[in-house]
């Protein structure tokens, strides 16, 4: 069998600003390196490209990976407002949210990693919680940041049986890293709980009747050395390889 072409996923991006002061458009290594060692193609997407060109861009792209990141601005879901609240980015909620109607509306297969899978809930009419500790009665601590290893174990989370995540991983338990405040409070529209916490937070998501849309809490890029992560990302870009006509 000749190789299959390479998939090419676009990688959405945040705003950071460098020393001089001038405005960045940053994507984390370690989702570029995943995708590579899974065998795609990483292509970014920068905040501030125009709809129309985000469009045509989307057209082109054979899978999308929702990065981590800064909050998404409360008012989108109705959500309590905490001072907790941080990293508000207005370009970058409106770029993901108006990436995320076409990828779903074409079937492109998605991974949603933090941030991602709360756009990916919101994004469906989902709610968050602004910040967990205060929200979620018997919450665990999920925020194990800035002052700790990315790839810090934090806790398990127990895996639905007979859903795609539990084919994927291959295991009903997996430890995980968190670096999260707020999680998801009520679900979506069209999406299936597939991953909780031991305090109940749900910590993965599959978008039910999608090809492979799936989102997680936690940073499977940042685990590198786990098996069951390494699985993961291997079956999300399987799963953008372009069929042949
Ligand atoms: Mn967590």
């Amino acid at each position: 069998m000749i190789n299959p072409t390479p998939p090419m996923i676009g990688v959405s991006s945040s705003t950071s600003k460098n020393k001089a002061g001038s405005i960045l458009c940053s994507v984390g290594q370690a989702y570029i390196q995943a995708i590579q060692r899974a065998g795609g193609i990483p292509l970014i997407i920068p905040v501030g490209i125009d709809p129309s060109n985000l469009q045509s861009l989307t057209s082109r792209l054979d899978g999308v990976l929702f990065t981590g990141g800064g909050d998404i601005r409360p008012q989108y879901y109705g959500g309590e407002n905490h001072p907790k609240v941080s990293g508000l980015d207005l370009e970058r909620d409106r770029l993901e949210f108006e990436l995320l109607k076409p990828a779903l509306e074409m079937d492109l297969p998605l991974l949603a990693i933090c941030r991602g899978i709360q756009v990916l809930n919101v994004g469906l009419g989902g709610t968050l919680y602004t910040h967990i500790q205060d929200q979620l009665p018997g919450a665990i601590k999920h925020d194990w940041y800035p002052d700790f290893p990315r790839d810090r174990i934090a806790h398990t989370v127990s895996v639905v049986q007979e859903s795609k995540l539990h084919y994927i991983l291959g295991e009903s338990e997996v430890s995980v890293n968190s670096l999260h405040h707020q999680g998801i409070e009520k679900l979506g529209h069209g999406l299936k709980p597939v991953a909780t916490a031991p305090d109940g937070l749900v910590e993965a998501v599959e978008v039910m009747d999608a090809r492979f849309a799936l989102g997680v809490q936690w940073h499977p890029e940042c685990l590198p050395d786990s098996i069951p992560m390494q699985r993961l990302f291997k079956a999300f870009v399987d799963a953008c390889i372009p069929q042949s006509a």
